[in-house]
């Protein structure tokens, strides 16, 4: 089972990129989990037809006995889609939040249940507090992306938890694999992350154009790779997916 995180500045497109990502896994024959981790709980909507899910925190809060089925949600091509969620807004840490719902689906044994192939956490990267660095830290991911466009904003969130898997690093927890630029069409971008890649001793794997289709099939509650099977959108999400 091969355990990725994926950061990033909030907005830069983490989610869009981590469902395409996860549906082209699926589409290519792996058993998927894909769990959100950022307290907005929107990472899997393009997943499961544009509905939020129940996150882990609020069943716990919820409802006494909080079983695998509840927490799991089986959308487009099979992915296997969690939220752990967040405190309620203004109290509580969203970091321990994302802590307690790892801890839930170990006790529930969620991988050994659905055995993925692949686990992707899709993770805010705007904190890089103890407790949003946990699925590095805690053994949760042995592979760390970051997604990127070419604003000043999202390079620097870019550095900063580079900075952090750096540091973890030492301590053999997690390796971070690179930058996955998601274009905002700025001037000079490419070269712009590159040259921020290269600041941060790693570089850029792939890059993905701005694309309507990506809006065109979240209107409609979808991936682009289950909503527009055949288009070039969909082979960049396969070509990267082969990478990972
Ligand atoms: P994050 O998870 O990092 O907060 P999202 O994945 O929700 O960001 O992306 C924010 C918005 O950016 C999405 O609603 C989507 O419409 C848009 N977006 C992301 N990636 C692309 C892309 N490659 N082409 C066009 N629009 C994109
Ligand atoms: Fe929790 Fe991090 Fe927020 Fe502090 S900054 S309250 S550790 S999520
Ligand atoms: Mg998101």
């Amino acid at each position: 089972m091969k355990k990725i995180a994926i950061y990033g500045k909030g907005g830069i497109g983490k989610s869009t990129t981590v469902s395409n990502l996860s549906a082209a896994l699926a589409v290519s024959g792996y058993r998927v989990m894909q769990v959100g981790c950022d307290p907005k709980a929107d990472s899997t909507r393009n997943l499961t037809g544009g509905k939020k899910i129940a996150t882990v925190l609020e069943l716990l809060r919820d409802k006494e006995n909080v079983s695998l089925k509840d927490l799991v949600y089986e959308g487009d091509e099979g992915v296997f889609c969690v939220e752990a969620g967040g405190p309620v807004p203004g109290v509580g840490c969203a970091g321990r939040g994302i802590i307690t719902a790892f801890e839930k689906l170990e006790e529930l044994d969620a991988f050994e249940v659905y055995k993925p192939d692949i686990v992707i956490y899709d993770v805010l990267g705007d904190v890089v507090c103890g407790g949003f660095a946990m699925p590095i830290r805690g053994g949760y991911a042995e592979e760390v992306y970051i997604v990127s466009s070419g604003e000043m904003m999202s390079l620097y969130a870019a550095s900063n938890i580079a900075y952090a898997v750096k540091m973890f690093g030492k301590r053999k927890y997690a390796s971070l694999r690179g930058i996955i630029l998601n274009s905002k069409n700025i001037e000079n971008e490419e070269a712009l992350v590159r040259d921020a890649a290269a600041e941060i001793e790693t570089q850029v794997v792939y890059q993905i154009g701005r694309n309507p289709l990506v809006q065109q099939a979240e209107a409609i509650g979808k991936t682009v790779v289950s909503a527009f099977p055949e288009s070039d959108m969909t082979k960049n999400y396969l070509e990267l997916a082969a990478m990972l």
